[in-house]
């Protein structure tokens, strides 16, 4: 099966958040904050997703506060905050948004996503993914982490189920 003939298929998008839609790096203020640098141009990869009516969500292992409130101005479906085991989380939505793994695209790059990768009918990860991700994605995105990894991929399904990648004139 080639990965076009598996993007033809998928319903939802799930990403990782760090080194997937940031660059994986975690900044600290002297304060204590933490932040985190997100694309403007993954966020219009999601919203062209969005309006191709394929949806999208987010499982980290991760709780932060940050990650919310880039989900919801993204619009974001799923947003699951704190997984130890991505596996168990991909399939317990997947069970309530009545989906099954093969309806689901997964784009990830470290090994706490490797599993779950396994598991989805297409799977992907940025060019900077760790190397066992890299071996073992369908997809290896030409964009870095945090860089358009996630809009190289969202453009790659638009495609493969001939939906636009571009906005009309209002919108
Ligand atoms: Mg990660």
């Amino acid at each position: 099966m080639t990965n076009t003939e598996r993007a033809r298929g998928v319903k939802l998008l799930v990403m990782d958040v760090d080194g997937t839609l940031t660059d994986g790096a975690m900044y600290y203020s002297e304060r204590g904050e933490e932040l985190k640098r997100f694309s403007t141009r993954d966020g219009m990869g999601i919203t062209l997703l969005h309006r191709a009516a394929i949806q999208t969500a987010i499982i980290t292992s991760e709780h932060s506060p940050i990650v919310v409130r880039r989900a919801e101005k993204l619009r974001i479906h799923e947003v699951m905050l704190g997984s130890k085991d991505k596996t168990t989380t991909l399939l317990d939505m997947a069970r309530r948004l009545n989906l099954v793994p093969e309806d689901i695209a997964y784009i990830g790059d470290d090994v706490n996503d490797l599993h779950v990768m396994k598991l989805c009918g297409l799977s992907a990860c940025p060019a900077d993914a760790v190397e066992i991700i890299r071996e073992t994605a369908h997809l290896v995105c030409q964009r870095l982490g945090g860089n358009g990894a996630v809009r190289e991929l969202a453009e790659f399904i638009l495609v493969a189920q001939d939906k636009p990648i571009t906005l009309p004139e209002q919108w």
